[in-house]
């Protein structure tokens, strides 16, 4: 645990120092839509390297679970995260969803971007170097921020 990092992190709930980044997005696929996610660590610089991807299985919505027929619900091999791969889909931003967890316990941190419209880098706000008023929140945690005074004072955020 020497890297130079120049900031750092301790969950304060398993005590552990590494952050996983994901990005999760929908792709329509015929009739159909599909989930995929992608994550990897979130790194010393606050870029992210994304190192898994694969696709969410929509087990838990609208599925009720019949139990008969489990045994056809998944094949597999398909489901296992696999080394990540580049490739270009059809893709809607919209649907574009980041999110950021402790990689150890799996707990959800609020993070912000260095720049307006998710730019730039990414910066969680458990992090040490993390400065309210100068990171640009992530559009789920907007009202949050809002109520926690940490928006950008002067900016344009609707
Ligand atoms: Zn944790």
């Amino acid at each position: 645990m020497s890297d130079n990092k120049p900031w750092e992190f301790t969950c304060k709930t398993c005590g552990g120092h590494k952050l996983t980044v994901s990005h999760v997005w929908t792709i329509l696929a015929g009739p159909e839509s599909e989930s995929w996610q992608e994550w990897g660590p979130l790194e010393a610089n606050h870029f992210w390297r994304f190192e898994f991807k694969e696709k969410v299985e929509e087990d838990e919505d609208d599925e009720v679970e019949r139990g008969d027929f489990g045994e056809f619900a998944e094949d597999d091999s398909a489901s296992k995260p696999e080394e990540y791969e580049k490739f270009e889909q059809e893709s809607d931003p919209e649907s574009d969803e980041f999110y950021v967890n402790c990689a150890s316990c799996d707990r959800e941190i609020e993070f912000g971007w260095s720049e307006p419209n998710r730019g730039g880098r990414i910066f969680p706000v458990e992090c040490s170097d993390f400065i309210p008023g100068e990171i640009w929140p992530e559009p789920r945690y907007l009202n949050s921020w809002q109520h926690k005074g940490w928006l950008r004072s002067g900016g344009d955020q609707q």
